[in-house]
């Protein structure tokens, strides 16, 4: 009797031990399509009502083009591929993300790849009213479910599709307000100057069409469909940041709904703790859903502008000279008076067809001002290479900000940004004066890229993001190494199609890259919209002494995890295991794509 009654006990024992080991593993692990806990289909039905029916289940984006799908269409298959490298059809479908490397290649438009939903959010509410999102964000966090959230699925590292997750899809939330002047809500005081309200997926062509039409200028990217939402929650960099600051620099206020669905307000006076870490921490995807911000703007002022190309035949070494010496002076004579360029393009293969194109903007100053800075630094070049690589192109001059910013023709997104729709992998760093002072620069180039990556040197940065003329409240969380920075030196990878040799051997090589550009400025750091998502020391290198504060931000605001980012504030406390994210606590170590704890 006795041992039936051991036996008993130890069986009810166990079963009690599993099912503690059940509920802990299900607390600490999201649950997905595949949990039991999973929504049913009639909760899924009622959360839909909530929302007025703005819940989507959407199919791959690519689905059409596979035969086995039901959805499959050749004239819808023939619309789409034709579509696929234009980053604006990507940012107006409620889950595709730029790069497929992010959603794990899961439906190209390629029939003889595999075409599945597995690399993307299972369910998406297009919210358009605060109450969607507000809805949505309470659903995840009672109902334990991934959350992302997609803007228009620009970013480097993927952080806008998360698979098995529910997103919020903030595309459409995009009105935009001007203010002759502004009063931060509960702060009884107004700001004077001219600002405008933006819902957080407003993209910069509206942006800027909007300004331009008021007579102000934006602060704001240099790609047309990049929205708000994701670029001003690492900082924003811009053609106009050397002379006016980064783009968080001009926020004013930060509408947003916040882990608990409260909606609130963070300005100078209220929630001001949230207002400093939004602006440069991440707020993508980290301490709330932001639904509007209010940004300082810039009355219309005349553009000098230079546009052009570096001339050279293939393989030369003068070609590396030339691209060295443009970076010193960069840093000695043009960024000081608040001139901006990108200098784009694969030195390797200089040649007719291969030049790297290169292009300066110089704000507010008179007409020949720029000529007489930069002609002498061509004829320094020429001089420099004996005149095997020279410089070559035209100066400008508008006191239209609308025809300097290309409104009409929209840029590279028209065309196609390299890489969109295929595999992107990308790596930056941040120099300062020193760095680019240095006589190991040019060796230091020539080892950050090779002649099947684009070198993408952003010189973005000076006086104004140095001491930011405009910045309310007390600093903000923008990585302080663009405080001191010159250049945003970058290497771009990609290709089309599905090689993951390719890709393993790729990010391998990206490391060495990372390695070569990092050893000019080891104590700068990067910037996290446009960093390496393999970098292990993204707490220190994306938000620098910042990151301490940030942590603590974080935990206050969302203690339970509800928003998740790779390399975000506190995103080390999670691994990601086949799309399910658990507590790194709860399952061990095995890490994918998220950065390891590194004391600070
Ligand atoms: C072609 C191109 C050009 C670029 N040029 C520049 C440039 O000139 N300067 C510069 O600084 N950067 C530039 N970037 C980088 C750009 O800032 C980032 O890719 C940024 O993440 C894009 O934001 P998004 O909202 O458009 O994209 P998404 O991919 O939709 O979102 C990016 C991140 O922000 C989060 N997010 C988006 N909206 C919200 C919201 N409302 N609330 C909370 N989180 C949100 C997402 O969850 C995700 O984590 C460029 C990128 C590309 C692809």
């Amino acid at each position: 009797m006795l041992s039936v009654f051991i036996c008993l006990l130890t069986l009810s024992l166990r079963i009690d031990a599993r099912a503690t080991e059940t509920s802990l593993e299900q607390k600490q692990c999201k649950y997905t399509p595949d949990s039991p806990e999973w929504p049913t289909a009639s909760e899924w039905a009622n959360f839909n009502e909530t929302l007025g029916g703005r819940l989507l289940r959407p199919s791959a984006p690519a689905a059409p083009c596979h035969p086995s799908n039901p959805l499959f269409d050749a004239q819808d298959c023939k619309y789409i591929t034709d579509r696929w490298t234009n980053s604006q059809w990507h940012s107006d479908n409620p889950t595709s993300s730029l790069w497929q490397n992010w959603n794990g290649y899961s439906c190209l438009p390629d029939a003889k790849f595999e075409c599945t939903t597995d690399g993307f959010p299972v369910f998406v509410v297009n919210a358009t009213k605060p109450e969607h999102v507000k809805h949505a964000v309470d659903f995840a966090r009672t109902k334990n479910i991934r959350l992302n959230i997609k803007s228009t699925g620009h970013d480097f590292l993927g952080r806008s599709v998360q698979p098995k997750s529910l997103s919020i899809w903030t595309h459409y939330m995009r009105d935009l307000e001007f203010h002759e002047d502004y009063s931060p809500r509960g702060c009884g005081l107004s700001i004077p100057g001219p600002a405008i309200s933006a819902g957080s997926g407003a993209q910069m062509r509206e942006l800027y069409r909007f300004g331009a039409d008021r007579k102000v200028m934006v602060v704001g990217g240099s790609s047309q469909t990049v929205s708000i939402g994701g670029y001003l929650s690492f900082g924003g960099h811009s053609t106009l940041s050397p002379a006016y600051g980064m783009g968080t620099d001009q926020v004013i206020e930060i509408e947003l709904v916040k882990a608990n669905g409260e909606i609130v307000i963070a300005n100078e006076c209220t929630n001001t703790d949230l207002f400093w870490a939004m602006r440069g921490g991440g707020e993508g995807s980290t301490f709330g859903v932001v639904l509007k911000f209010v940004i300082h703007v810039i009355p219309a002022v005349p553009i000098a502008s230079w546009s052009g190309s570096i001339v050279g035949n293939s393989s030369s070494d003068a070609n590396w000279d030339a691209v060295a010496h443009i970076h010193a002076r960069w840093a000695q004579v043009l960024s000081p008076l608040g001139a901006s360029g990108y200098m784009i393009g694969t030195p390797y293969l200089l040649g007719p067809k291969n030049a790297p194109s290169l292009s300066i903007t110089l704000p507010n100053v008179a007409n020949g001002t720029l000529q007489k800075v930069f002609q002498p630094i061509i004829n320094e070049v020429a001089n420099i290479t004996g005149g095997r690589t020279i410089v070559k192109g035209s100066f400008r001059y508008s006191d239209s900000w609308e025809k300097t910013v290309g409104l009409s023709n929209s840029s590279t997104d028209s065309r196609g940004f390299p890489g969109a729709g295929g595999t992107k992998l990308i790596t930056s760093w941040l120099w300062d004066a020193e760095s680019v002072s240095s006589p190991n620069l040019k060796q230091v180039l020539m080892n950050s890229i090779d002649n099947d990556t684009l070198l993408f040197q952003d010189f973005t940065a000076g006086p104004g993001t140095h001491n930011p003329p405009f910045m309310r409240g007390e600093g903000n969380a923008v990585n302080p190494a663009w405080r001191s920075a010159f250049v945003r030196p970058a290497a771009e990878m990609q290709w089309t199609g599905l090689n993951l040799e390719k890709l393993a051997e790729r990010k391998s090589t990206l490391q060495t890259f990372h390695t070569a550009m990092k050893s000019l400025a080891p104590n700068l750091g990067s910037y996290g919209n446009e960093a390496d998502a393999f970098d292990l020391q993204a707490e220190h290198n994306f938000f620098g002494i910042h990151y301490a504060r940030l942590s603590l931000i974080k935990e206050k605001h969302d203690p339970t995890g509800v928003f998740y980012c790779v390399n975000c504030v506190n995103s080390f406390k999670w691994v990601d295991r086949d799309g399910q994210l658990c507590l790194r606590s709860a399952v061990g170590t095995a890490v994918t794509n998220v950065t390891a704890p590194i004391s600070i």
